[in-house]
């Protein structure tokens, strides 16, 4: 199966400087394929990606396009390709712009024959790769398989490189354990159907005041300095809200792993919200569960949504799961947090807190994250056709497609 490995790169100061000026052209390149992209529809006509890098090709050998032949001829080729498939998958229309400030510098090297990768000792590796030549590397795990293609992209001020590897495992077959619900609580991380909370703190008080504190500080420096002016100060507070930002996200992932293996060791179909993160957090304006309503206290909700990092749960709950054998099942979230598990009355006030639900109706009294995590439970089995859930019915009968659809 494919997998990625994620290393921290150790440029010289020179291919840092070089990997910044690949990222600029890349990007240029990104801007200007999906700008001629865009004046083709507007045409009604069309671009393919062959006739784009055709184009490119030509281009680098323009006299006023020379910087052009700096990069890595295969990364550029490679955002083409990239650009074809967002445009292909999001529509022409939608695909973004990349910005030097927004957008993390990006480009991939997709030719594994000119990927080579060694081990120096303990702690460092080496990838030799086009027009950078040797590149040490934190040797924190095993490759553990061929390499596909590597990714080199910038995050948090730092350098790294994600190799797609062939690990050689084959598909699992269908473990054939119990199926289990999962909602992400409000008051804990993660519930289940079986009444298990996995939950840990990602921030320490202490880390959540010094958060609040730097950030305080360095919108009180934009205040006062403007925007626009570079500052040595606002660059070091900066660069420590970066450091502590990253600790905490390097926690939340380390719990979004270690609650899905978990998960997909003692469990065949796993029974998510289907709800994307960012539609929930990029407005207030409205849910199914509760339109227009209590835009501020959605607000609340929506930043422990992303301090529990659920996209990177499911990424990871997904992950794993192929490799256990487990099938994670999305379903329509609404109203699952409000309807009686006993008796399927739904009502808003059913919610008696934030962690415990009473049914108005049964005097049903639950966990309020369990309880959502049993309606996600029953709805994930409607979906795959097992509504009378045959714990016991064999596995194999049941083909992966299935439990999928
Ligand atoms: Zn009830």
């Amino acid at each position: 199966m494919l997998t990625g490995r994620r290393y921290l790169l150790a440029f010289t100061d020179e291919q840092n400087a070089y990997a910044e000026t690949v990222g600029s052209i890349c990007r240029a390149v990104w801007n200007t394929a999906l700008e001629q992209r865009r004046e083709y529809r507007r045409r009604g006509a069309f671009i393919s990606y062959v006739e784009q890098a055709r184009q490119m090709a030509d281009a680098k050998r323009d006299p006023d396009c020379v910087w052009l032949a700096d990069a890595p001829s295969h990364t550029l080729r490679q955002t083409l390709r990239d650009l074809d498939r967002a445009c292909k998958t999001r529509g022409t229309w939608k695909v973004r712009w990349r910005s030097r400030n927004r957008t993390a510098a990006s480009f991939r090297f997709p030719d594994p024959n000119h990927i080579a990768v060694r081990r120096l000792n303990r702690r460092w590796g080496e990838v030799r790769l086009p027009k950078f030549g040797p590149v040490r590397f934190r040797w924190t795990r095993p490759l553990g398989g061929t390499i596909r293609n590597a990714t080199v992209s910038r995050a948090g001020g730092r350098w790294y490189i994600s190799f797609c590897v062939e690990d050689g495992v084959a598909e699992v077959a269908p473990n054939g354990k119990p199926p289990v619900g999962v909602d992400r609580g409000v008051a804990v991380a993660v519930a289940t159907s079986a009444g298990d909370l996995y939950d840990r703190t990602f921030a320490s008080p202490g880390e959540t005041a010094r958060l609040k504190r730097l950030q305080q500080r360095l919108s009180r420096s934009l205040r006062t300095h403007g925007r626009n002016r570079r500052s040595k100060r606002r660059d070091a507070v900066r660069a420590r809200l970066g450091g502590l930002h990253a600790r905490i996200r390097a926690r939340r992932a380390d719990f979004a792993a270690q609650t899905a293996v978990r998960l997909v060791r003692n469990h065949g179909t796993i029974a998510v919200e289907d709800l994307r993160v960012k539609n929930l957090t990029a407005s207030a304006k409205g849910t199914v569960e509760a339109p227009g309503r209590n835009v501020r206290q959605k607000a609340g909700l929506n930043r422990a949504i992303l301090g529990k990092g659920w996209g990177g749960f499911l990424l990871a709950l997904e992950h794993t799961a192929r490799y256990y054998g487990a099938t994670v099942v999305k379903v329509n979230p609404a109203y699952t947090s409000q309807t009686c598990h006993a008796c399927k009355h739904t009502a808003r006030d059913n919610r008696e807190s934030q962690a415990v639900f009473r049914c108005v109706a049964c005097g049903h009294r639950d966990h309020a994250d369990v309880n959502a995590a049993k309606n996600i439970l029953a709805a994930g089995l409607a979906v795959t056709g097992r509504g009378d859930l045959a714990v016991g019915r064999s596995a194999k009968r049941q083909p992966p497609e299935r439990l999928a659809a």
